[in-house]
């Protein structure tokens, strides 16, 4: 055999097992794995590195408007050099519709825009405004285009769908086989809040914390889950950030709802603590839903060693901390003002293995399942997640045992602070693979722009997920065909 490539003498780590062997890669595959293989025009010396599936980043906003209409600092350049920079060979980043524009217009507008990565990459589609034609045909043609995932809203006045258009829209994602993603704050509850404050006086970026209680995330989370139960169709919890939400998740999942879901190292490794910084400070750890408590740290954890989570995203929003971003409406203002949102692509997964792997939290197994595998399985990835013969050879190799510092300087985004500065981990990426082409190698990039293809994706997964039948829909119970 020819091989373009042999990673050779590495630990490979699966999403479950490890093994001492040789990779080698031919025309973008993996096309064979064995203890030992001769030959490889290029030959990779793995010796006492884990080589595992590149990560795919499954929560970012890269060229995107928030609902604001604030642009994210990163474009697709520079976030995927940050993403692959951070151990990642793929990564699916909003598509966002905004309030009247179609979904085709949304797709083309994104297709522009990705054409600069770095590394593959597909779209999750935010859904804001979901019209008749919105839910009969475009996303019907979306979902077709591989692109069978999309986000919506139950907080935020121009964003939230209400419990009938999360309804209206769950049956023709379950129709179609997508799956539609949730952010789940009850509305109401945070707009009281945040009155309340306001009466009070009380607008510096620590109350933003208090005005999105954990409560607002438990409630949405059940009521998200209710809805879908109702229809039966696929949902993805994004961003769990409460115990009481991780616990209503894994309860739900225990009996059988066709249920995923993610949490973000912010909401492990910081706390609303972060948000007293002095002057505007706080403003930098200012992300919705907001960061929690120390106890609220370790029971995270907790259902991620316990299999909560299918993935630990960053939910990468950057926003510099200046006019261009958080302080688009000046410094001097109340918290409502200030653009929500922090950066952490580059972070997520040595943060992952350190905080994870190296202290003994999770195994690596689990880490390679929580940072690619289950990314790939949930989002219809169909060749990316594992290093298996015919998969893309999307590989990171890592030295579990090198030590660093975060700094701003080696996170390679367009932003002026990472909220995981000064933190000590261990473990990096030094070569990054996608398909095959190394995208970073000890600390350089060796990719130019546009190397990166927009993938499509398969149906979701849901082997494993039995579903839930309301007894209202149940055939068996007479209830009449009429709801059915
Ligand atoms: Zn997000």
């Amino acid at each position: 055999m020819n091989f373009d490539t042999v990673i050779h003498g590495g630990t490979i780590v699966t999403a479950d097992g490890q093994f001492n062997g040789d990779v080698a890669i031919t025309e973008g595959r993996i096309t064979a794995i064995a203890e030992t293989l001769d030959g490889g025009a290029e030959r990779i010396d793995a010796g006492g590195r884990l080589v595992m599936p590149g990560g795919i980043e499954a929560h970012a906003h890269i060229a995107q408007e928030s609902s604001s209409g604030v642009m994210t600092a990163d474009d697709y350049l520079s976030g995927s050099i940050s993403a692959a920079f951070g151990g990642n060979s793929s990564f699916i980043p909003f598509a966002a519709q905004q309030r009247g524009q179609s979904v085709d217009d949304v797709i083309a507008t994104y297709d522009a825009r990705g054409a600069r990565s770095v590394i593959d990459y597909s779209y999750h589609l935010i859904i804001s405004d979901p019209t008749e034609e919105v839910l009969r045909d475009q996303l019907p043609r979306a979902f077709a285009r591989g692109i069978t995932s999309f986000k919506v809203f139950m907080t935020y006045d121009l964003m939230n769908l209400g419990d009938g258009g999360m309804l209206d829209i769950l049956e023709v994602a379950r129709h179609h086989g997508a799956i539609t993603m949730v952010h789940a704050e009850n509305n109401d509850m945070v707009k009281w809040m945040n009155r309340r404050l306001a009466d009070k006086g009380l607008t510096a970026p620590r109350y933003h914390a208090i005005s999105r209680p954990e409560l607002a995330e438990e409630e949405a989370i059940n009521r998200a889950i209710q809805l879908a139960k109702l229809v039966d169709a696929p949902l993805f919890i994004v961003h769990v950030s409460t115990a009481g939400g991780a616990e209503i998740v894994r309860r739900e999942k225990f009996n059988g709802a066709k249920l995923f879901a993610e949490t973000c190292p912010q909401y492990l490794a910081l706390t609303r603590e972060d948000l007293d910084r002095p002057g505007m400070e706080g403003a930098k750890y200012m992300c919705s839903p907001p960061l929690r408590g120390h106890d609220t740290q370790e029971t995270l954890w907790h259902h991620i060693a316990m299999g909560t989570f299918e993935s630990v995203s960053s939910d990468h929003a950057p926003y510099r901390a200046d006019a261009t971003g958080k302080f688009l409406n000046g410094t001097d203002v109340a918290y409502p003002k200030i653009a929500n949102g922090m950066p952490g692509i580059a972070t997520r997964l040595p943060y992952l293995f350190s905080e994870g792997v190296v202290k003994g939290r999770i195994t690596p197994e689990q880490f390679v399942a929580l940072s690619s595998t289950n990314a790939a399985k949930t989002f219809g990835c169909t060749t990316k997640g594992r290093i298996a013969p015919g998969m893309d050879a999307d590989i990171a190799i890592w030295n579990p045992d090198v030590t660093h510092t975060v700094t701003q300087a080696d996170q390679h985004d367009n932003m002026d602070y990472t909220p995981f500065e000064g933190m000590v981990l261990t473990g990096l990426p030094e070569v990054v693979m996608n398909r095959g082409r190394t995208i970073v190698s000890h600390g350089a990039l060796k990719a130019t722009e546009g190397m990166g293809r927009f993938f499509g994706r398969a149906p979701v997964d849901l082997r494993g997920k039995p579903g839930f039948t309301a007894p209202e829909f149940d055939p068996s119970q007479n209830f009449g065909s009429v709801l059915r």
